[in-house]
């Protein structure tokens, strides 16, 4: 019998609650939400890929200190950079403090030395940001940039956090941390459909419409806006009605792929598609 998490998942009869992060986890691989949300636990294998993930968001909820660093005239990026990754460094045992503890300091380091291999591309992406006399107007947003609070809708039965808010002349928009790879131009899909969602709670929140949001794409620094579209809107809907019907019990596919091979819920997943097809 499964032990059903009930934080996720309101009592029989009243209204299915979604997260934000819920939609994330189901963008990647809905069978991983379905696990997620009956509290198998995954195994913990702490991995350098791990840190240097937790890491590059630290560096990027630090986004309005590094852009007011690199837009005065004594360009300080870099030293700011490393000063920052150094801090992020020494507070993660503190941040994550029971997912890291007994961490091995030296998978850490480990960590620290690959993205101390990014700062140069980070510090010439900034400065172009920057320099860019058609981001004027947006730079001093992001600058200004803060940290939010949680938002919940009744009307969507969404909840969710962004990363950062950024005030555009009173609409309050969301910037999203990603720390993976990014695309040429744009943002990938599931990224887009991240900051729609947030963008239509923030929106129900506030009475308003937030009609853009913002990658940040920390691996390089790659500050990506975007407009949100009416079809990006309806996708979110569509999800967030599949997500309910997981979180009510229904097993989705098994969505075979390279996340299956450091997938924390391997070992559940493989047993549950064995005896599936053992019967049928
Ligand atoms: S092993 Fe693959 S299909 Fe199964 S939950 Fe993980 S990512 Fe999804």
């Amino acid at each position: 019998m499964f032990y059903i998490n009930y934080k996720n998942m309101f009592l029989k009869g009243n209204k299915i609650g979604v997260n934000v992060s819920e939609l994330v986890t189901y963008l990647l691989c809905p069978r991983k939400l379905y696990y997620t949300c009956r509290g198998h636990e995954p195994y913990s294998d702490i991995s350098i890929a791990y840190i240097e993930h937790l890491l590059l968001k630290e560096l990027g909820m630090n986004l309005p200190e590094l852009l007011q660093n690199c837009s005065s005239k004594d360009d300080a990026t870099i030293p700011y950079l490393e000063a920052t990754l150094s801090q992020a460094s020494e507070e993660l045992p503190l941040i994550y403090s029971s997912e890291l503890e007994g961490v091995d300091p030296t998978i850490i380091s480990e960590a620290v030395a690959q993205i101390s291999s990014y700062i140069s591309a980070m510090r010439n992406n900034l400065r172009s940001f920057s320099l860019d006399k058609n981001n004027t107007s947006l730079l001093s947003q992001l600058k200004e940039a803060d940290l939010p609070s949680v938002y919940h809708s009744e009307k969507l039965s969404l909840s969710g956090i962004p990363h950062l808010v950024l005030n555009q002349d009173g609409v309050k928009m969301p910037i999203i941390i990603k720390t993976g790879k990014y695309p040429e131009i744009g943002v990938w899909s599931n990224d887009r459909l991240h900051l729609a969602a947030l963008s239509m709670l923030m929106g129900e929140t506030h009475s308003n419409h937030v009609s853009s949001g913002i990658v940040f794409y920390a691996i390089h620094a790659e500050i990506r806006l975007i407009s949100i579209r009416s079809n990006d809107r309806r996708q979110v809907l569509k999800i967030l009605g599949r997500i309910k019907k997981v979180k009510e019990g229904s097993l989705p596919d098994k969505k075979t792929g390279p996340l299956c091979h450091n997938c924390a819920y391997s070992t559940s997943c493989n047993v549950k598609t064995s005896l599936a097809s053992k019967f049928f």
